[in-house]
């Protein structure tokens, strides 16, 4: 589904990615994980228009994505729950959710897609017609979610979604991630807390330093010693 090829990203004279390649095959959650300033982030955003690579490809679905815009990218099928969830203070969480189907114009589809999204985050439906900024750490992150789902997406993009959350709402996450993907939402997911990221992934890249250091099926990178030291606190 999506091929990335020797990716390159600078920022000014920083090279934050330096010639990345990986993959991910439909219907797979594939996970990135890596310490603080990995260059997790960077790749991500570089998948989804906000930021342009220097030199590599992204493929998706057998069309290269350079100099594509951030909008199109979300037309093509590819939406992105930002690191630090930016959901939209002032407005409800209805209509944070409705800015998710920007794009969208069949009303009744749009409506199925509520009442998914409401499905997997009850408290959402709950909340729907309060200020978004009142909502809790862990309820903001299903917010954030609930808005890329808006957007109804082949290939979710998800940075972080377990930071600074609390242990229950973490395992909610994660849950409700494996439930998304096994409804048919390809997903790539960059994770600190890479113990829980291996658990749910069908496969993962360990990324240091910009680089690509080791890959393997989620349970491979569980049981390998070297992660285990680096990442998995073993
Ligand atoms: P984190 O978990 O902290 O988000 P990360 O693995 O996602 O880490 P990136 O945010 O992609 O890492 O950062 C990769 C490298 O690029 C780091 O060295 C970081 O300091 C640098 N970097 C990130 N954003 C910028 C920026 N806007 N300007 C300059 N350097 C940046």
């Amino acid at each position: 589904m999506l091929t990335v090829k020797d990716l390159v990203v600078n920022y000014g004279a920083i090279q934050a990615v330096k010639k990345v390649s990986f993959e991910i095959h439909t219907g797979e959650i594939v996970t990135l994980i890596g310490a603080n300033g990995a260059g997790k982030s960077t790749i991500l955003k570089t998948i989804s228009g906000i930021l342009h690579p220097v030199s590599g490809e992204i493929i998706y679905q057998d069309r290269p994505l350079k100099k594509v815009t951030a909008p199109k990218i979300v037309r093509a099928g590819i939406s992105q729950v930002p690191e630090g969830r930016h959901i939209f203070p002032g407005l409800s969480v209805q209509e944070n959710l409705q800015m998710g189907a920007f794009l969208r114009t069949d009303r009744t589809a749009i409506s199925k897609t509520y009442d998914d999204v409401y499905h997997y985050f009850p408290v959402l439906k709950q909340r729907r017609h309060q200020d978004a900024a009142t909502l809790s750490g862990g309820e903001q992150q299903m917010l954030a979610m609930g808005r890329a789902l808006m957007a109804k997406p082949q290939l979710m993009l998800l940075d972080e979604p377990s930071m600074g959350l609390a242990p229950i709402f973490i395992n909610e996450i994660f849950d409700i991630i494996k439930a998304i993907n096994a409804a048919g939402t390809t997903v790539l997911l960059i994770e600190q807390n890479a113990n829980k990221a291996l658990a749910i992934a069908d496969r993962g890249y360990v990324l240091a330093s910009g680089q690509i250091k080791l890959s393997g099926t989620g349970t491979e990178l569980l049981a390998n010693t070297a992660v285990q030291k680096a990442y998995l606190g073993g």
